[in-house]
């Protein structure tokens, strides 16, 4: 493995060997297959090329989106023709390549390329700025980052520019699209040829980002073997055969979409991934229509949105077989107002570092609806133990700890993180709180990790804190979740703003008529800290949603923040905050 990376013992790795979870393929070998066994039925349908710029959306026959195929065949052969120019271009074995590119055929054929050569695609976000680009650059000493030119109204290069002068190991840029300055990836695809041996199965073959659970992202390196372990269980639990269509709503970049099943899982069962332009019903249910879509993978907040707007569409969703809800907290009522508009749902509770836990295909509809399924295989070892690390009674609630042949033993270069984020003996310590049934079933009650969870995208409450620290109208800072009737939950930032003797400085003259000794009328808005933040280059959805300005942070009995009670001031009607201390 790696340099940066922690193996699984010798002796696991050998039983997943034997039981046949470990099947010594890799995920450039997969496609090859798939191609081989499928060659001329479609893999891909997306709504554009990226190459082609957003301008090239054209109507088709009938009056819909005009429409990119391409068949494993191509696939294969572009995957094939993208490795050879990426070697040329002087990417290695080994090497870091860090992507960014929204959902697209051209993320799906330089993720099987760099499958292919060796080197691992280190897969960020499309939201995600300058402050975790650049981490992610540095941490992972990436020698390429791919971008799109523009996305949504934001330009990557720009971005790219910042990035590169800012971590010397980066030797280029690859654009997909108008590359100005920078490489075209559209002039990179080669020749392809047979010759160049390709990674081993036991390899990394992409690294994935932690939701996070203190700091920046962690890393998370996953292997040909691992992955697909982890692909082939959840497209078996899923029933996928070459007739399953999938359409990939949420970001590929993001382990729900790539690979439970997702994108991979789909094309590793010869069935179709359709790439709508947009996850919202305008753009996706047309593409249901036309596609006779079989399943797609949904956020709670996207599920309820899905479900309302079945009702008035129009659009003939009937071809919907599986419905997967996961990446947060999903109520039963959700779930079965999803499997009564939409199409049979899956619960889905997973996370990047590897456990899966979804609906198997015959549960009944009550288990369905209250429970996040079962782990995926028998191989998962699952512990649930209280505060002390103690497993506790059957069927109590406590933290989920997990074992097995998909699940991480470590984090990319991250010593003294995995010596808290797992047991000696290997166990990942999920931060979830979880219990389990007689049935096996897990469910899923709460986390103990400090994260806010809003609508699927995790906010490190940590990350944004230091942000907020670095202001300097802010002497305090502390990041809460609260509950939001969309995305589940919302941030909520608490900040005690800078006063008396030290702050004066800041906060202007005290004899200057606008100079007000209330703190709170000095302390930033919302919107200045939202500026704040961008101007810092962090991803939008980590900006606070709402900030209340208190004059101190309670404590707990031993110093630290007591989180618990400034959510509970805050869920509070009409509270604007739990009071704390007088300043
Ligand atoms: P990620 O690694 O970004 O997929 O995030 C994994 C985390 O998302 C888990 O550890 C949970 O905290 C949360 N999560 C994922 N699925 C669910 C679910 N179905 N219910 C509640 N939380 C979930």
């Amino acid at each position: 493995m790696m340099p940066g990376c922690v193996p699984w013992p010798p002796e696991d790795a050998r039983r997943y060997r034997d039981e046949g979870l470990w099947c010594g393929e890799t995920l450039g070998d997969m496609l090859r297959r798939s191609a081989r066994e499928h060659g001329d039925r479609t893999a891909v349908v997306a709504t554009t090329r990226l190459e082609h710029g957003s301008g090239e959306h054209g109507s088709g026959e009938h009056g819909g989106p005009r429409l990119v195929r391409c068949s494993y065949r191509e696939l294969d052969e572009r995957a094939d023709r993208l490795a050879a120019g990426l070697r040329a271009s002087g990417v290695r074995p080994g090497d870091r390549v860090l992507v960014q590119l929204p959902n697209s055929p051209e993320l799906i054929e330089l993720c099987f390329a760099l499958f292919r050569t060796g080197a691992a695609p280190v897969l960020a976000l499309p939201p995600h700025r300058h402050d975790e680009i650049t981490h992610l650059a540095a941490h992972t000493g990436a020698v390429a980052y791919v971008v799109p030119d523009r996305h949504q109204g934001f330009d990557h290069r720009k971005l790219a520019r910042r990035v590169r002068g800012a971590v010397p190991g980066l030797r280029q840029v690859i654009v997909c699209g108008e590359p100005e300055a920078f490489t075209a990836l559209s002039g990179l695809y080669a020749p392809a040829r047979d010759d160049v041996p390709g990674p081993r199965p036991e390899d990394v073959a992409l690294f994935l980002l932690s939701g996070g659970t203190t700091g920046r992202s962690k890393l998370i390196p996953r292997t040909h073997d691992d992955y697909l372990c982890n692909l082939r269980l959840s497209a078996a639990n899923a029933r996928l055969d070459p007739g399953a269509v999938y359409l990939a709503a949420l970001p590929i970049a993001h382990n729900y979409a790539l690979g439970c099943p997702g994108v991979l899982g789909t094309l590793y069962a010869g069935g179709t991934v359709v790439l709508p332009a947009t996850p919202s019903p305008d753009d996706a249910f047309p593409l249901i229509e036309s596609e006779r879509v079989t399943l797609t993978g949904l956020v709670p907040s996207l599920a309820r949105l899905w479900t309302e707007a079945a009702a008035w569409s129009g659009h003939d969703l009937s071809s919907l077989r599986l419905v997967q809800v996961g990446g947060a907290a999903v109520g039963p009522d959700l779930a079965r107002a999803v499997g009564e508009r939409l199409g049979r749902v899956q619960q889905s509770f997973g996370m990047a570092e590897g456990l899966l836990s979804q609906s198997p295909p015959d549960d009944p509809p009550d288990l369905l609806a209250t429970t996040q399924g079962r782990p995926l295989s028998t191989a998962d070892e699952v512990r649930v133990v209280d505060e002390e690390g103690r497993d506790v009674p059957a069927g109590q609630t406590g933290e989920l700890l997990v074992r097995g042949p998909y699940t991480i033993r470590g984090y990319y270069r991250a010593e003294e993180h995995n010596a808290a984020a797992f047991t000696p003996d290997g166990f990942f310590r999920s931060g979830d709180l979880a219990r389990i049934t007689p049935t096996g079933h897990l469910v899923i009650c709460g986390r103990v990790k400090d994260v806010i969870n809003r609508g699927g995208d995790k906010v490190p409450a940590d990350e944004v804190e230091e942000h907020l620290l670095a202001h300097p109208l802010v002497r305090a800072a502390a990041v809460v979740a609260v509950p939001d009737p969309y995305l589940g939950e919302r941030t909520c930032a608490c900040i005690v703003p800078v006063t008396g003797p030290a702050g004066a400085a800041d906060l202007g003259d005290p004899a200057d008529p606008a100079h007000t000794a209330d703190p709170a009328a000095r302390a930033p808005s919302q919107r200045a800290i939202a500026e704040f933040m961008r101007e810092r280059g962090v991803a939008a959805y980590k900006v606070p949603d709402r900030v209340e300005v208190v004059p101190s942070l309670p404590l707990t009995p031993v110093g630290k923040i007591d989180k618990a009670r400034l959510r509970a001031g805050l869920a509070r009607p009409g509270a604007r905050h739990d009071g704390g201390e007088p300043a």
